[in-house]
């Protein structure tokens, strides 16, 4: 015998339990499957323990997609303020860090609370450990062989996120049933991921791991962002390189701004006018980490000099120098330590205002299983919440 749900969800994290808690309170029978012993362990993981969970300044332009309108509908229909919405009547604690990024002031685990709760208010039932070992179309939906036993149901929702972190129990089950039934899955890599240097950058720069200092960065592609690199013994991080990594492709040197704002030759000018004994060394480090000067005056890569006794173009030469540091990385840390998976679902194969399958009706993609990728800062789970929200709504 084989239990029948108007919905089954697959994927008890940010993106199927909003879709679930939706789908709920519209008065479906909604079932949520996972195989993990726990409901939304990224979450958990997420924003360093504390979740970022959306964005106050979300945009599509926020998102790397094939197709960058597609996620202009689902964003407007279920906007960071909606969710905020949500955050603020369950009486959480929350705080912009930075750059319109929300945070909880306690734990990530309000968050989870928070969608357990509320999938509760709305009649969902979750069941977790449960492995699904096959799903077929059947008349009416789909059948789903599982290790819990066979079920039916109308509308499938595939909620099972992207390939980062294995070890939280990443699996590529979304790109597979995608292929199954006919749907083009776009290639996928690391995104939001930090960078490895190649064998000789690493040997110059291992020694600065831990300091860390605003820059702006730029891509190949022109995209750029200003804040924070920071120096690891692996290779390079931080905000500013986390957000760069999803734009750069292998092969590709990207660009830091060290000063960021600041007119170097106007600078210099000044500061040579008041002390123009003082070396460029010392004169930098008023600017820059000083352990991160010294380490390219030692590389040969800044003069080892005093102010007053560089010339014009050794000063323009420092200026385009700092303003334009080349890094070419040898590659990144990859899905081990990446926040998100870029590339998945083609979202020409879906619907922007439902989420479903163009040529499989009744067959939903939501979340980061798609090819939608935000950038750093609450733009992932915004992603999840909207698009679980536009599906929660058409299932
Ligand atoms: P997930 O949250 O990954 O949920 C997928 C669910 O599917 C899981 O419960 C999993 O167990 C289940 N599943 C997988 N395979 C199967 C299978 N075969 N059978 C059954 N169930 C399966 N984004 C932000 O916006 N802000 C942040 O602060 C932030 N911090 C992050 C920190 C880290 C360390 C990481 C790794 C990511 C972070 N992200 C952050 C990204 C964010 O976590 C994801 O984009 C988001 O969780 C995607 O939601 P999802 O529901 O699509 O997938």
């Amino acid at each position: 015998a084989s239990q029948y749900h108007q919905v089954i969800i697959i994927g008890a994290g940010a993106a199927g339990l909003m879709c679930a808690l939706t789908a709920g309170y519209r008065g479906r029978d909604v079932l949520v499957l996972d195989n993990a012993k726990q409901l939304g362990r990224k979450i958990l993981i997420s924003g360093g323990g504390r979740c970022n969970f959306t964005n106050q300044q979300t945009l599509p332009s926020a998102y790397l997609c094939s197709n960058p309108h597609f996620v202009k509908s689902a964003l407007a229909r279920y906007t960071q303020w909606d969710f905020i919405g949500m955050v603020e009547r369950h009486g959480i604690a929350f705080h912009e860090k930075t750059l319109g990024q929300l945070f909880c002031d306690d734990s990530a685990k309000d968050i989870v609370q928070m969608l357990t709760t509320e999938c509760d208010w709305a009649g969902v039932k979750v069941q977790l450990r449960t492995e699904i070992t096959s799903v077929e179309k059947s008349d009416q939906g789909f059948v789903l062989a599982t290790s819990a036993g066979e079920y039916r149901c109308d509308s499938l929702v595939i909620a099972t996120g992207g390939l980062s972190m294995p070890k939280l129990g990443a699996t590529p089950f979304g790109y597979r049933i995608a292929q199954q039934f006919g749907l083009k899955v776009l290639p996928t890599s690391a995104g939001l991921v930090p960078f490895t240097l190649q064998p000789d950058d690493k040997e110059k720069f291992e020694c600065l791991a831990g300091i860390s200092l605003p820059v702006t960065v730029t891509a190949s592609c022109g995209q750029s962002f200003s804040e924070a690199l920071l120096f690891t013994h692996r290779g390079v991080s931080g905000p500013a390189v986390l957000q760069i990594s999803s734009f750069w492709k292998p092969g590709e040197s990207v660009s830091f701004d060290l000063l960021p704002g600041i007119d170097f030759v106007q600078w210099y000018k000044t500061i040579n006018a008041e002390s123009p004994k003082l070396s460029l060394k010392n004169a930098l480090s008023r600017l820059l980490p000083k352990r991160l000067v010294e380490r390219l005056i030692e590389l040969g890569d800044l003069p080892d000099k005093n102010l007053n006794q560089l010339g014009k173009t050794e000063v323009d030469s420092i200026a385009a120098y700092l303003g334009n540091w080349q890094l070419a990385p040898g590659g990144t840390e990859g899905y081990r330590t990446a926040e998100v998976t870029l590339g998945g679902v083609d979202t020409d194969e879906l619907s922007s205002k439902t989420m479903e399958a163009k040529r499989c009706p009744g067959l939903y993609f939501v979340g980061e299983v798609m090819d939608v990728t935000g950038w750093l800062g609450g733009y992932n789970f915004q992603w999840a919440w909207s698009s679980g929200f536009a599906a929660g709504e058409a299932v």
